[in-house]
């Protein structure tokens, strides 16, 4: 029995370590020239790596943490320690912890209205929460200007969702806005460092779990293999790439729902996996790097939020020990877009100058990174697809069901920890299941 994956990033690779590990046969299609999709390491000096992709886990991302251990690898926290620079209308305030300077009581109010949303979806299949259709048809930004009033929170409300989920308000729905952050264990766990679900990274960056993955799995991964085609017959999948055809038993479609709707089916299927109000989210990471986190000698953490960009908000992921100090400063939503049509001399202007107003105590930073998920032909969805207005009512119930031979993973397909390295490898495993248990559509 043989099965074709479609797609090398954590959710196809785990599907095949699982079946080769059940003894079964897999060949691995990637469109990339590099296994890891959303998760890509940059070597900003010899031998540090930053994550242009996915750096961040918590203790709750069990799945994740298990194959870290088993590859070998191991996790640095994420630093806070020091003061939080805010820009939030006046200039750049230094604050203890990560509350920004506003009015308490409106963010407060806005995080209430935000659990109530929450609580109500049923994180299982969001499609059937009770009224599901009304929180469906409304988008996060109809929705805000119809409950929240108090201007600190309407301010706070797009860069809450932006670094949550790199989506501007207007491109989701309530539906999709609450699944997600119930998905991914609520607000406060979501949003926090100690705790939480950017508590640490992959020492060496999250792409060293695909690559040793891949590594593993040998000469059934190929590189550079677009999947065009898919065609069922029979008792047999044939799949067209670029370079020629495959044929197994059995398909596993590990890519996002709008590249997995890119592709051309025969017969056709009946649902699709995503429609036009899906857009592929909306993220540019920034990194810029020092001799070393310099701003660790001031007292900051290096933590940042801006309601001006590009740079919405800021982190400190500089590798451990003695070396590099990498800032890397997150453009998502409406901004990232525009950032991402600029020149890539103009980018780097507009980040350097707003890292020296926001941290004007920094000399300018000795090099810089720029990677813009939203133009990646491969990737369509970053952090993850962001479902609009009537998305999850429409595609919801067919994301993850297997129709014949073809199976579904890749974190959109995943209810737990949607969106997320977690999702991803959950969902990788449970399309093996299927596969091993010989579930068909
Ligand atoms: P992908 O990684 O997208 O893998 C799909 C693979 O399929 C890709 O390799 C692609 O090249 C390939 N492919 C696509 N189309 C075809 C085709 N037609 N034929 C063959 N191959 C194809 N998650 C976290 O947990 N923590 C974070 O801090 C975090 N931050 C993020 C920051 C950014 C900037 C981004 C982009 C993502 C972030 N994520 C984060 C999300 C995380 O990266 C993803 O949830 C996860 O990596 C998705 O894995 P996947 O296997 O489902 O999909």
């Amino acid at each position: 029995m043989t099965t074709l994956i479609v797609g090398a990033g954590l959710a196809g690779l785990t599907a095949a370590t699982e079946l080769v590990a059940a003894g079964k046969e897999v060949t691995v299609l990637e469109a990339r020239d590099r296994v890891g999709g959303r998760t890509h390491g940059i070597e900003v000096s010899p031998g540090q790596w930053a994550d242009a992709g996915a750096a961040y886990l918590g203790t709750r991302h069990t799945e994740l943490k298990a194959l870290i251990d088993r590859l070998g690898l191991s996790t640095v926290p994420t630093t806070t320690e020091g003061q939080s620079r805010f820009s939030l209308g006046g200039g750049p305030h230094s604050s203890q912890g990560r509350f920004p300077p506003l009015s308490a009581v409106a963010l407060g109010e806005l995080f209430d209205l935000l659990d109530d949303v929450t609580r109500t979806v049923r994180a299982d299949a969001p499609w059937l929460t009770p009224d599901a259709e009304r929180l469906d048809g409304l988008s996060a930004a109809e929705w805000v200007e119809q409950h929240v009033s108090h201007p600190d929170a309407r301010l706070f409300f797009p860069l809450f969702l932006g670094e949550m989920m790199a989506a501007d308000p207007a491109d989701v729905s309530v539906l999709h806005m609450a699944f997600y952050l119930r998905s991914g264990g609520g607000i406060r766990y979501l949003n926090a460092f100690a705790g939480g679900a950017q508590e640490d990274r992959v020492d060496g960056g999250a792409h060293r779990l695909s690559e040793l993955l891949a590594a593993k799995l040998g000469d059934r991964v190929l590189l550079g293999q677009p999947v065009r085609v898919v065609e069922e017959s029979g008792s047999t999948v044939r799949v067209h790439t670029d370079r020629g055809v495959h044929t197994a038993d059995s398909l596993i479609i590990a890519v996002p729902p709008l590249l997995a709707d890119a592709i051309e089916y025969r017969p056709g299927l009946p649902s699709r996996r995503a429609g036009s109000t899906t857009v592929p989210g909306c993220a540019v990471k920034v990194h810029l790097v020092y001799p070393r986190p310099l701003w660790r000698d001031h007292g900051l953490s290096g933590w940042s939020v801006s309601s001006e960009g590009p740079l919405l908000s800021t982190v400190d992921d500089s590798p451990p020990g003695d070396g590099v100090g990498i800032l890397t400063g997150f453009v998502t939503g409406r901004e990232a877009r525009e950032f991402a049509a600029l020149a890539p001399e103009r980018q780097r202007e507009a980040a350097v100058a707003q890292a020296r107003r926001l941290f004007p105590e920094l000399p300018e930073p000795i090099g810089h990174h720029v990677t813009d998920w939203i133009n990646e032909e491969y990737s369509r969805g970053c952090y993850a697809a962001l479902f609009g207005p009537g998305d999850w009512v429409s595609f919801g119930p067919h994301l993850a069901t297997p129709h014949g031979r073809i199976h579904w993973a890749g974190t959109e397909t995943s209810t737990e920890f949607f969106g997320l390295m977690e999702g991803a490898i959950r969902s990788g495993q449970r399309a093996a299941a299927e596969i091993l248990e010989g579930l068909q559509g």
